[in-house]
């Protein structure tokens, strides 16, 4: 895949379910989409966007990366790298797993426990019906009945 452009170059807009965030040329397989920035904050203080670091902190996102939305099948994946070479902390990538056209959503696979699953209807051949970590698909249905018992 040949690509003109350089650099980082992703536009917000909505989706359907919220903002989300395009691709604005084309990213080969294995390509830096761009980096993640942001504020680390005290766990307790995440947000719907912020993703976990340790036990301690999470990673409140700035935009645009942000606003990538979830999807079964994404196109893109979330990568430290750790010898950045303007930084002594470990840098956040978004890296591209397969080739991106120009205009096609960036999106990645939240993974997140059973206990966070929200159903999922991000459209892919493979959904899996939650937005939940393959390994903790299976714990969803039983916690999902917990949680509407609780709410009852
Ligand atoms: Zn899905």
């Amino acid at each position: 895949m040949s690509c003109v452009h350089r650099g980082e170059s992703v536009r917000i807009a909505e989706t359907l379910v919220g903002k989300g965030v395009f691709a604005e040329r084309c990213y080969p397989s294995g390509a830096i989409v761009g980096e993640i920035t942001g504020e680390v904050v005290r766990y307790t203080d995440g947000s719907n966007y912020s993703f976990e670091i340790d036990e301690h902190s999470q990673l409140e996102p700035f935009p645009p990366f942000r606003y990538l939305n979830h999807s079964c099948e994404p196109n893109c994946e979330f990568d430290w790298i750790e010898e950045a070479t303007y930084s002594d902390q470990p840098v956040l990538y978004v890296i591209a797993l397969r080739d991106i056209q120009s205009g096609e959503e960036l999106t990645i696979d939240y993974n997140w426990p059973a206990s966070f699953a929200i159903p999922c209807c991000c459209g892919a051949g493979t959904c899996r019906g939650w937005i939940v970590s393959c390994d903790e698909l299976d714990d969803v249905p039983a916690n999902a009945q917990r949680l509407i018992r609780e709410s009852r």
